[in-house]
């Protein structure tokens, strides 16, 4: 991509320099950012972005997971604004909230209650309270490398944490019986979680779905020890199944955790439970000033509403599958060793033998060049607005783009030694 000095992005940038620290935060840092992509965006429609520069992509981050049903999908904004000119955060909350809760358990087989927040690490953070407050112990198991939140307790940084915050932690590694059960035997009698993300999707690895035998081992054992359950289905939830993600595998969680695509990109999160936890969930102290505000719960219950009447979890399947045949067929013809994992509707895309990410930057920058935004190690997402023939329009740039990087990167040859 040509950069002129003077486009808006770059203007942006300058400007935030002086007055956010290191120009942004967290993961959307422009350090962070695959090299050449724009950092700023001015707007949205169905499968489709503008960055602040004028370009529109086919995007395939869906906001980093929170649109589900396509940006501005006009029955959620509809109900939005019913609720906006009413008004948003008031003194208590909307009669929304009792609808949303009802909603809520009636789609999720486990939770037999609901509560809502803001944000993901509100969700998973609240979960691991209540457990510890369930159970009256201390010790919560987490997968090695997963990501829950951006909290002293789970953030992927160390600045600013001390090991207290992380004292009671235990590791084990996904999908790895033996390893979770030495995680619970370190435990002792003092567990009060078993923390498991809906599929191992770490940053820039692949990404794997849970074993049955694992999914049902994680339930044996913290129901042998009388202790939560809790599976953190932030960035998965109601794109792999309405029910929550382990009903892929038959596995019902006590406590979960939700954000993400349950407003289609408005500010809402859940945790959901069953009753096992509900006095503990009375018993802690949780809230926030904006948590009870009414327009993104209208914005959820459309969107669950939406998602379940139209079946929308199929939609992004089918389609799923198909972005997977196709680029894999273009791989091949190309002789690019593409290695696509994770579920069809949240892929990552990594090559073999590049973990300098050389190929796989290579190939993000020319589909970007060329009007799709996908991500070179970030968990990717489908929404329902990605029908097929949005896919057959992506496969078409990327047959172009797959022949670019074969041009530039060499030989498929030398990915063989
Ligand atoms: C994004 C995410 C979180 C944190 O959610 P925020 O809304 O960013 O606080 C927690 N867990 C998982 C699996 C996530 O993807």
């Amino acid at each position: 991509m040509d950069r002129q000095q003077d486009d808006l992005d770059t203007r942006l940038r300058q400007r935030a320099q002086a007055v956010i620290p290191g120009g942004m935060w967290g993961h959307q840092h422009a350090q962070r950012l695959p090299e050449g992509y724009p950092q700023y965006f001015t707007r949205g429609e169905g499968c489709r972005t503008w960055d602040a520069n004028g370009r529109a992509y086919i995007d395939y981050l869906c906001a980093w997971g929170p649109m589900i049903l396509g940006y501005n999908d006009p029955d959620v904004e509809a109900a939005a604004a019913r609720q906006r000119a009413m008004g948003d955060g008031l003194n208590g909350p909307t009669p929304l909230l009792v609808d949303l809760a009802e909603l809520v358990v009636d789609t999720v087989p486990h939770a037999d209650w609901a509560l809502f927040s803001k944000n993901g690490t509100d969700a998973t953070t609240a979960c691991v309270t209540i457990a510890r407050a369930g159970t009256g112990r201390r010790k919560v198991l987490v997968a090695r490398g997963a990501y829950h939140g951006a909290i002293p307790w789970c953030s992927p940084s160390v600045a600013g944490v001390t090991e207290e915050d992380r004292a009671h932690l235990i590791i084990y590694d996904f999908n790895d019986i033996q390893s979770l059960e030495a995680a619970v035997e370190q435990a002792k009698g003092d567990l009060a979680a078993i923390l498991v993300s809906a599929f191992k999707h770490d940053l820039g690895k692949e990404h794997r779905l849970p074993t049955r035998e694992f999914a049902k081992r994680a339930r044996e054992l913290a129901s042998a020890a009388d202790a939560a359950l809790i599976v953190d289905d932030v960035r998965a939830g109601f794109r792999l199944d309405m029910g929550g993600s382990w009903e892929l595998v038959g596995v019902q969680p006590d406590l979960s955790a939700w954000s993400k695509a349950i407003a289609n990109g408005r500010a809402l999160a859940a945790v959901t439970g069953n009753d096992r936890f509900r006095q503990a969930a009375t018993q802690i102290f949780t809230t926030g000033s904006f948590w009870t505000a009414g327009v993104s719960m209208a914005a959820s219950i459309a969107t669950i509403t939406k998602l379940r009447d139209t079946n929308a979890v199929e939609t992004m399947r089918v389609s799923g599958e198909r972005l997977r045949a196709g680029l894999q067929a273009q791989a091949d013809k190309y002789g690019l060793k593409l290695q696509q994992s994770g579920p069809v509707q949240m892929p990552v895309m990594l090559f073999e033998n590049d973990d300098d990410r050389r190929i796989g930057n290579r190939f993000c920058l020319e589909a970007l060049a060329r009007g799709v935004y996908f991500h070179p190690t970030h968990t990717m997402f489908l929404s329902a607005a990605h029908t097929l023939p949005i896919i057959e329009e992506t496969l078409q740039i990327t047959d172009e783009v797959f022949r670019a990087v074969a041009g530039k990167v060499g030989a498929p040859a030398a990915a063989d030694a």
